[in-house]
């Protein structure tokens, strides 16, 4: 989906679905996206990551602008820095970072941008296990602040795993996940026609702190 520009942004989206490229060709590179993720992710769990040294080099060639190649919309949690876990590079991810990775109309905008603008192939959204702002929902704790709102937004996922057997806080993590790719697949008008056209994919992850391992939920 490399060539959609600021230009075509302005344009409307039936001529965006002219301009772009095939859906063999998007395929393609939803899936290199993809394995890239999968790939950079099995290097920070070995220890043998390679994206983070030379930094300068990286600034420099980075200058003059961005080309990510996925989008990633995760929780704010200082444990789970997506470059990092990723093994990626300055330029590689466009990142959204919220509370309980949840995402409302500033978010799905920034999304947006990173797909249309700058051309990124790949949206993944990434809970993680022990996050606090799930497990707050969980336990129905209350706020008198804006830290409610983070709650609420996460409260209908929850909602589907009450009751549930083993380790509900995984389960109410994963649900949240879903729940937040949902919302966005349904999301117009440009995520859910973009979809539809087989320009971009969403895809659901499960980071653990402890080993660091990416649990991948679905596949493009
Ligand atoms: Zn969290």
């Amino acid at each position: 989906m490399k060539l959609f520009t600021k230009l075509t942004v302005t344009l409307s989206l039936a001529t965006i679905a002219v301009i772009g490229t095939s859906f063999a060709e998007d395929a393609a590179t939803i899936k290199t996206a993809f394995n890239k993720l999968v790939e950079g992710n099995q290097r920070y769990v070995n220890s043998s990551t390679v994206c983070h040294d030379d930094w300068s080099a990286k600034r420099l060639a980075q200058s003059q602008g961005q080309a990510p190649f996925a989008v990633i919309v995760t929780c704010s949690d200082s444990r789970v820095p997506p470059e990092i876990i990723f093994d990626q590079a300055l330029g590689d991810l466009f990142v959204i970072r919220v509370a309980g990775n949840v995402v409302d109309d500033f978010a799905i905008g920034s999304i947006e941008y990173g797909v249309t603008v700058l051309g990124a192939d790949l949206i993944l959204v990434l809970g993680h296990s022990n996050c606090g702002a799930v497990d707050g929902a969980l336990k129905g704790l209350k706020f008198d602040n804006h830290i409610q709102e983070v709650l609420n937004a996460i409260q209908p996922a929850v909602d589907t795993v009450k009751g549930a057997s083993g380790n509900v806080l995984e389960k109410a993590i994963k649900a949240n996940v879903v729940h937040v790719e949902s919302k966005l697949k349904g999301s117009k008008p440009v995520l859910a026609k973009l979809l539809e056209q087989g320009k971009v994919s969403i895809v659901g992850a499960y980071y653990d702190l402890a080993t660091g391992k990416v649990e991948f939920l679905d596949q493009p």
